[in-house]
Order: structure tokens, then sequence, then C-alpha cells
């Protein structure tokens, strides 16, 4: 793209991170996966938390606003919506800036249930929702050693971190873009 256009390929990097409380008498989503158990987050989506915190790195390695402000849960028409969704949108925001994803990693934060069974079909739903490669698409699991709120298991959290390169101008600000 360089050569006939002027612009640069220049990598981003975002940071995301979400948390949601346990609830009786909801599903637990986590990365599109739905987790038998006997509680699950509460919120207005389906409170998938790890697609919340990939969200937010997307957005934010491309300067956009968080997943609140794209996705208002005060707009009835998200109510229930399935976070993997959300991504789709997301990936939809990203490509509208002409930006590639590169990958994304994240760690669930969980006392409980256990997660590691799940993760390689999360992965899978998350790299379909963003057209990237499960390989490209970090999750991890880890527990809080029964400390804090998490460790009560009141709640999930998770982080998440996303790259990205995006055609930028050589005047644009960025090293020697
Ligand atoms: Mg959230």
């Amino acid at each position: 793209m360089s050569e006939s256009t002027g612009l640069a390929w220049v990598p981003l990097s975002g940071i995301g991170y979400d948390v949601h409380a346990f609830a009786e008498g909801r599903a637990l989503v986590l990365g599109g996966v739905t987790i038998p158990f006997h509680k699950g987050l509460d919120g207005h989506s389906d409170a998938d938390v790890l697609c919340h915190a990939i969200a937010d790195a997307i957005l934010g390695a491309i300067g956009e606003q968080d997943i609140g402000h794209h996705f208002p849960n005060t707009d009835a028409s998200y109510r229930g919506i399935s976070s993997i969704e959300l991504l789709r949108r997301v990936g939809a925001i990203l490509a509208k800036r002409g930006a590639r994803l590169m990958n994304v990693d994240s760690t669930l934060i969980a006392e409980a249930p256990k997660v590691g069974p799940h993760v390689a079909a999360m992965r899978e739903n998350i790299s379909k929702a963003l057209g990237i490669t499960p390989d490209r698409v970090g999750v991890k699991a880890t527990t809080n050693e029964r400390m804090g709120f998490v460790g009560r298991e009141e709640g999930i959290a998770a982080f998440a971190v996303a790259s990205v390169i995006i055609p930028t101008p050589p005047t644009a600000s960025g090293p020697s873009a």
C-alpha cells in the first residue's frame, strides 16, 4: 500500500477491561459459549465479560470510544444482545476505518466455574466474529486465589489487548509513518 498511495501500515494496540457481577437466573456466556453453571452474569446484553473486554481493546487501538458509547445500555435494541454480535459490529467499525486486526489476547479471572474446557470454542467464536484465525485469539483463564470480589465468586473479570494495523499518511503522528 505504501508505494501506490503514500500510506503506511502503522501498528497500534489497545487494552480492555471489564467486570460483571453474578446473578441468579441468568445464563453464563463467556466468549459466546454458554457454560453450564448455577448462575450467570448480570448485564444489559448477554453480559459476556470476555467479549466486552476484547471489544474495548479493539476500539481503544483505533482511538474509538468504548463499547458503552457505541452500544449504550440505555438503548433497548441491545437488551439481551449476543456480545459476539457486538464483536462483529466492532469489526465493522474497524473495517470502516480501513484497519486490520492482527491479534487479540485475553485473560478471564474467575474463581468458578472451570472455563478451560471451553477455551477452544471461545477462540473459535471470537475469531469468526472478528474475521481472524483462532491462533490469533488468545483466551487464558486464571483464578484470583480466593482473594477479593472474584475470589468470593461475586463476579468475573476480563482483560484483553488488541493489535491492529491502520493505513496512515506520512504526515500523521506516529514514528516515521
Ligand atoms: Mg460489560
